[in-house]
């Protein structure tokens, strides 16, 4: 690209992907920055439930943003399967949620939502050892197979003309009269229309070292581990969660299980303890798992914020710079409502939804 794009957008993750389609679908011609490959990082090693684990426990600006993404998964999931002939695997399978001794507020949670759930029919538990306490299920609670939704989303990208600019790592930033003018990065200086950071768990890096002084997210890494098993088919009736963990069946009969939540940094590497633990997990709570193998494990860093609510803002003091990170653990289910309300912030539309709880100095 000759001319400087409209918008560049540092970081090719779900969110950065998603807020380039709803740009140049805006007409806006746009950059993405990536300093690996794209959609190699957390959005890959999620497991794609899209829904908050217990959202009723959780701050409803949360709960805006995912019940917005359902309006517009089923739409989204098949038009990139069109588009791109990638199938991102949008599987309404059901999510039966075994313990819930908060059940009167999971009960007012999905009324004010308008989340189908069930308290008394919940689907064929013959494959499983759970002990249920209130259980409830949602029938309607899909996943996407995210390292396909990824490639999916990559692919609509390049129809779009977007220029994907991988291993391209950005390392400083040119301010001039509160305009960012430049970037420095190892591929060499790019100028600058107007720059997002969707840099995922790393933003808060990126700050520290572009932007000393001025205002910054507050997003500290989260590793999670998971588990993949090789099974049959059909052996869940849909996606299992008990307690902390969860067991998600993928089309073709392998079971994703997780996660571990631990803070050490931006270590990534995974752990024969929590390997074990995952396991045990797994396999007591479907016995049958046993006779299947462990094909993968693997660890991300989800980009967490204390109460796990993103930021979405154009930034007070920089007139050309906005962010859209920090969706800890519902950066999947959050991705199509929060680069939607992205887009409109900085195309000057009214937004989908308030965008007051995403700004920066909202208390997070
Ligand atoms: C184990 C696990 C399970 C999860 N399960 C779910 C789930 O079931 N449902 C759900 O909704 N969410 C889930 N999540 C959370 C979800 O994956 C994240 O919230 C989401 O992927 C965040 O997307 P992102 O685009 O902001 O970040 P990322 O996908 O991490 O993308 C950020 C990108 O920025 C790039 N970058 C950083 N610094 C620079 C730089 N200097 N220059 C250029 N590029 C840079 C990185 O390389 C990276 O590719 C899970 C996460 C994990 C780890």
């Amino acid at each position: 690209m000759t001319t400087i794009p409209d918008i560049t957008i540092i970081g090719g993750g779900i969110i950065g992907l998603l807020t380039a389609r709803e740009l140049t679908m805006a007409g806006a011609r746009v950059s993405i920055l990536e300093k690996n490959a794209i959609g190699r990082e957390s959005s890959w090693a999620g497991g794609g439930i899209l829904l908050p684990i217990y959202p009723w426990r959780q701050p409803s600006a949360i709960s805006e943003l995912v019940r917005h993404s359902l309006d517009i998964y089923p739409t989204l999931a098949t038009e990139l399967r069109e588009s791109t002939g990638i199938d991102p695997e949008w599987s309404p399978c059901g999510l039966f949620i075994s313990r819930n001794p908060d059940i009167e507020r999971a009960i007012d949670w999905c009324e004010r939502y308008s989340i189908d759930y069930r308290t008394a029919q919940t689907p064929s538990l013959d494959n499983l050892n759970c002990d249920p306490l209130n259980p409830l299920w949602l029938p309607d609670i899909a996943h996407t197979r995210n390292p396909r939704l990824l490639k999916s989303a990559r692919r609509d990208a390049e129809n779009r003309n977007v220029e994907l600019l991988e291993h391209c790592d950005v390392q400083n930033v040119t301010v001039n009269n509160g305009r960012i003018v430049s970037l420095t990065t190892d591929r060499g200086e790019r100028s600058v229309g107007h720059l997002i950071v969707s840099a995922g768990a790393w933003t808060n890096i990126l700050f520290e070292r572009f932007f000393p002084g001025l205002a910054a997210p507050d997003i500290k890494p989260i590793k999670g581990q998971m588990l993949l098993y090789d099974a049959p088919p059909d052996l869940l009736p849909g996606m299992i969660l008990e307690n902390d963990h969860y067991l998600i069946p993928r089309l073709d009969g392998k079971i994703l299980a997780g996660s571990s939540v631990e803070q050490c940094g931006f270590d990534k590497s995974t752990s024969e303890a929590t390997y074990h633990k995952i396991k045990s997990f797994a396999e007591q709570l479907c016995p049958a798992l046993k006779r299947a193998s462990i094909i993968s494990h693997w660890a991300g860093l989800r980009p967490g914020t204390a109460h796990g609510v993103p930021y979405i803002f154009r930034h007070p003091d920089l007139e050309n710079l906005s962010v859209n990170a920090g969706h800890f653990r519902n950066g999947l289910v959050m991705a199509p409502a929060s680069t939607s309300l992205m887009a409109d912030l900085i195309l000057g539309k009214t937004p989908m939804l308030d965008p007051e709880p995403y700004n920066l100095l909202a208390p997070h």
